[in-house]
């Protein structure tokens, strides 16, 4: 096999990574993930994730974590509802949408963030995860790499992955193409114990989802399981405005009052959200590989996830797709069709820039569908509402 006696780094610890050390890990190969959270009870923030049956659940299968997956992830928090900005309801599935079965190319079912780097952490041998590994640079160093951490410590590998995000620092060492700015500013906030924070939209959202439309802006928002919610306030603005809009991120007051002038013609329960909310907000400028991306493989380096192609939430696809990555580089790189590492990638990347290409323009389109100024009907013929 091409990864006989050879070193892995992997370098990021998200859905992608995790995913990545666990299949290969399945088939023998000596892997190490550099992590840069200090350690792995770093809190994981954001809404619940939804795992799709050719992706997220393939992976999980192929890592034979299905069973521990149906053990943490959520049952009926898949449920949604949509609402206009005064959280009028206009589609609630949670009496009529069928429980699906695994298996199902519909069922989505939805895990917290957390949970799903557990299950991979718990996967893994002892020590595969090397946290507090800040990485910051690398240089060639025989056929490999000699990769450096912010902590000053140094570490080699024959092969290295770059799983680390959005903002990866390892994909300049492959390509110089930037994602672009997809016009949408997302801002997280996450509420701790809903039930006793915010009251009314708790009783509202039941443990599932909300969708809230109007004006050409939205909130999404999802319940998790440990009672905490996660949501997103969702606008169209310049791709600057965060960094320069003058808001503390970081007061609640402040916040709100932003809050009351941007959504003004939203209604008042919203509130309880942004005052309840722990800080810093986090504002999320969303940005989209461009969908015509192309490079040559390199025989040593590669990336998957939101490193190769980050793309806007808007159709759940980004860590199906970085768990997808996951799923097809390790086949490659253990499959007897390669002779040499540099054909596995290739192989792996030129699959995997037409995949993510598809998932990123629907993506796109749903972005623009959402930020609309008639989103909510059109949202509502899209999940077959009135
Ligand atoms: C607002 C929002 C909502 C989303 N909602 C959904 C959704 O509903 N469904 C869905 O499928 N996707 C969703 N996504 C996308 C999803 O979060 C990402 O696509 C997914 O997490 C990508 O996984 P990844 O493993 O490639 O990267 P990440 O999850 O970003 O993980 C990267 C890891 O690398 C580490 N790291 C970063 N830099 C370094 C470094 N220099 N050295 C070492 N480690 C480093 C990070 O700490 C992190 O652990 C959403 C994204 C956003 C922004």
């Amino acid at each position: 096999m091409l990864l006989d006696k050879k070193l892995i780094a992997i370098v990021g610890g998200g859905p992608g990574g995790l995913t990545l050390a666990r299949l290969l890990q399945l088939k023998g190969a000596n892997i190490k993930v550099y992590e840069r959270d200090f350690n792995k009870d770093a809190r994981v923030q954001g809404s619940p994730l939804d795992m799709h049956e050719g992706s997220g659940l393939a992976a999980i299968r192929k890592a034979d974590l299905l069973n521990e997956f149906k053990k943490s992830y959520r049952p009926g928090a898949d449920k949604m509802l949509i609402v206009n900005e005064h959280a009028e309801i206009f589609l609630n599935d949670h009496d009529s949408k069928q429980e699906e079965e695994f298996g199902s190319e519909y069922f989505r079912p939805e895990i917290d963030r957390g949970p799903l780097r557990n299950m991979f952490l718990e996967s893994l041998q002892p020590e595969t995860v090397v946290w507090d590994s800040h990485f910051i640079s690398m240089e060639k160093q025989n056929e490999g790499w000699l990769l450096h951490f912010k902590n000053g410590s140094s570490a080699y590998a024959d092969l290295v992955v770059g799983a680390d995000g959005a903002n990866s620092k390892i994909r300049p060492y492959i390509t110089n193409i930037k994602a672009f700015y997809s016009g949408v500013t997302m801002l997280e906030g996450n509420v701790y114990d809903a039930a006793n924070a915010t009251p009314h939209i708790h009783s509202l959202i039941k443990d599932g989802k909300i969708m809230a439309f109007g004006n050409g802006q939205c909130i999404l928002m999802g319940q998790k399981g440990n009672g905490d919610l996660g949501y997103y306030l969702s606008i169209k603005k310049d791709e600057n405005w965060a960094a320069k809009n003058g808001l503390d991120y970081a007061d609640n007051k402040g916040f709100l009052a932003w809050f009351k002038t941007e959504y003004s013609e939203w209604g008042s329960i919203w509130e309880e959200l942004i005052e309840k909310s722990v800080t810093p907000f986090i504002p999320r400028p969303i940005y989209c590989m461009p969908l015509d991306q192309n490079w040559e493989a390199l025989p040593n380096l590669t990336i998957i996830g939101d490193a190769a192609h980050v793309m806007p939430p808007f159709a759940g696809e980004g860590a199906n797709m970085a768990m997808l990555d996951a799923l097809e580089l390790s086949e490659c790189l253990t499959s007897e069709k390669f002779s040499t590492f540099q054909e596995a990638i290739s192989f792996y990347e030129k699959n995997m820039r037409e995949i993510a290409a598809i998932a990123a323009k629907e993506s796109l389109e749903n972005g623009e569908r959402m930020h609309s100024e008639d989103a909510l009907s059109t949202m509502l013929n899209m999940f077959g509402g009135h």
